[in-house]
């Protein structure tokens, strides 16, 4: 029986993981992609503590290293089940099964992507799902958002700090995003939208040059240097189907912090543990993009990761 199990390797996994060990715990985390998300991203600007910028595989790298330091057992391996029924179970992807006293659900989000061979190119080279990350290098730039959703507005009115211009590229003709989000897209002299208009390629060899887009059977090239995906994540959460973890209709993992935060009156009686990352199994916490669809940062991540380790503690004590 092991005491903590913590499934996922990227900022939020590991960090959970540094405090858990120093705490004695000895966990074990699976890790799919390791490093998660930032394992995947170039430069990093915004993560506290690094003046200057460093390569997101290269400080996943030093989370890692840190985490195995005081000793945690990280095993490349995805994890395919958890069962909560008696005792808490995980099930690896070859069948191996492990029993623990406390798990923490660390999976993280992935981004949606267009699915543009040329989109995938040039990833991390004009191309992000992140404007709060790489906005900064698109200084007196032009940049287009796709999407119509809050994440959208958000993104595009944030990049008006740095854009010269932001072009909201939509599929249809009216936003889903909140009234006021639309509004204030909508009356902002730098943000221009193209409604009914979808993109269909990436233009650039080595970086983002324009966007082919087509409106009504129309093709048409916008110049730009930037090119920000804002269509939703999927939270990597579909391996806890059967588990009996409480999910929102995206795949979001309730813990009982959010509960209370968002107020849902109709499930809060199944958080009556008083763990504030707890989900609403004993014994099982969640933390990071898997829970949280607002912030997505490595920073906020790890630190909720680090919150849900020192709750982990608690119950672990009074358990
Ligand atoms: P979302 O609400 O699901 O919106 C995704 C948008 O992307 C939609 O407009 C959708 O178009 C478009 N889209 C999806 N797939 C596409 C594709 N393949 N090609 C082109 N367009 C595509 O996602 P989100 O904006 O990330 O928001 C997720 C949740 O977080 C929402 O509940 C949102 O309200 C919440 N959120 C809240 C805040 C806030 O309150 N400050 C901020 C961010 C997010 P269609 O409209 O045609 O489907």
């Amino acid at each position: 029986m092991e005491k903590l199990i913590i499934i996922g390797g990227g900022s939020a996994g590991l960090a959970g993981a540094i405090y858990a060990s120093r705490a004695l715990l000895n966990p074990i985390l699976f890790e799919g992609i390791p490093g998660g998300q930032l394992g995947l991203t170039s430069d990093v600007e915004n993560y506290p503590g690094f003046e200057n910028p460093i390569l997101g595989p290269i400080l996943m790298q030093q989370f890692r290293n840190q985490a195995l330091r005081f000793g945690t057992r990280i095993v490349s391996q995805k994890i395919k089940e958890v069962k909560t029924s008696s005792v808490i179970k995980v099930m690896t992807e070859t069948d191996e099964e492990y029993e623990t006293e406390a798990l923490l659900i660390a999976t993280g989000a992935e981004p949606k992507w267009l699915g543009l061979q040329s989109e995938q190119r040039l990833r991390g080279h004009g191309v992000s799902a992140c404007a709060t990350c790489d906005g900064f290098f698109f200084k007196d730039k032009d940049v287009v958002v796709v999407g119509g959703g809050d994440s959208a507005m958000e993104e595009a009115l944030y990049l008006t700090k740095f854009a010269k211009n932001v072009i909201v590229v939509h599929r249809r003709d009216t936003f889903r995003a909140s009234k006021i989000m639309q509004e204030r897209v909508l009356n902002h002299p730098q943000i221009k939208v193209l409604w009914n208009t979808t993109v269909k390629e990436v233009i650039g060899e080595d970086r983002v040059e324009a966007v082919k887009v087509i409106a009504n059977g129309q093709e048409q090239t916008v110049s730009t240097q930037g090119l920000f995906l804002a269509i939703g994540h999927i939270p990597a959460t579909t391996f806890l189907a059967d588990s009996g973890v409480q999910l929102d209709e995206k795949g979001y993992i309730y813990t009982k912090e959010r509960v209370m935060y968002e107020n849902i009156e109709q499930i809060k009686s199944g958080y009556t543990l008083p763990y504030r990352f707890s989900t609403n199994i004993k014994g099982v916490f969640a933390a990071g993009d898997c829970v949280d669809y607002t912030y997505r940062q490595a920073a906020t991540a790890s630190g909720m990761a680090v919150s849900a380790v020192l709750e982990v503690e608690k119950y672990l004590q009074e358990a």
